[in-house]
């Protein structure tokens, strides 16, 4: 293939804008805040996850106190009617003396009772402190959340901004080549990444592997406008002074 030697010397140019190209797409795929955004939400899960059965925990608690306290009341309730039995002079001796037995028995039971009930208060205590710093927690991972968003969004716009530049600069540039040599570097450019590149004290600038003698002197005895490939990554060498031939 042939193309002018000031026209091969552009392809140069085109991989400039391409490489910045790709490091634009390379940067919107590996920018920190997205592992951010995908760790918060992650602890955002597991916290709201870890409040909800925090409150699971504290209703069922509810219940439960609400049982105990009931069941005091009924015990409560049984010693009242027993005493105003008492009070009211109608019941013999030998009832009386089995009201009592009665009364001692339901005022151990509301007791314990009373004992159980106090340390469900303070489980649920707990619980709700437990519940709070959660609930902190969560409000927090939303806020790193929200945070890291919205930097991703501002390199999102930033990159968006320096891609639409380099698509303006290569559609610029397009017009230059000739249809096959385009074709030619575009092909190598989308298999190997680089379509052109610098041959550099023979070295080929994309693949940076060093020429052997022979191809070196193939290249040399080439005429400027014949379009020489690297042996190895297919990309467009272009010759220039710095070339060591
Ligand atoms: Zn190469």
């Amino acid at each position: 293939m042939k193309a002018e030697h000031a026209v091969q010397r552009q392809l140069l140019e085109l991989a400039k804008v391409d490489a910045e190209l790709s490091r634009v797409e390379h940067r919107r795929r590996t920018l920190p805040e997205l592992a951010e955004i995908d760790e918060a939400e992650k602890t955002m899960r597991e916290r709201r996850d870890a409040l909800v059965s925090t409150e699971t925990a504290v209703s069922d608690l509810d219940r439960e106190i609400a049982r105990q306290e009931k069941e005091i009341e009924s015990v409560r309730a049984r010693g009242d009617r027993d005493r105003k039995l008492m009070e009211s002079g109608s019941v013999s001796a030998k009832q009386m003396t089995d009201i009592q037995h009665e009364l001692d028995t339901l005022a151990r039971r509301q007791n314990a009772l009373e004992d159980d009930l106090l340390e469900l208060m303070e489980r649920r205590e707990a619980l709700e402190l437990d519940a709070r710093r959660t609930g902190a927690e969560v409000d927090k991972a939303g806020q790193s959340l929200a945070e890291a968003k919205h930097r991703r969004d501002e390199a999102f716009a930033d990159l968006d901004t320096t891609r639409a530049r380099r698509e303006d600069d290569r559609a610029k540039l397009l017009p230059r080549f000739g249809e096959d040599l385009l074709r030619l570097y575009e092909r190598v450019r989308a298999h190997k990444g680089i379509g052109a590149a610098l041959l550099r004290a023979r070295r080929c600038g994309a693949c940076q592997l060093e020429l052997d003698r022979n191809t070196v002197a193939e290249i040399k005895a080439a005429p400027e406008n014949e379009v020489v490939q690297c042996d190895n990554c297919g990309a467009v060498l272009v010759r220039t002074l710095e070339s060591g031939l």
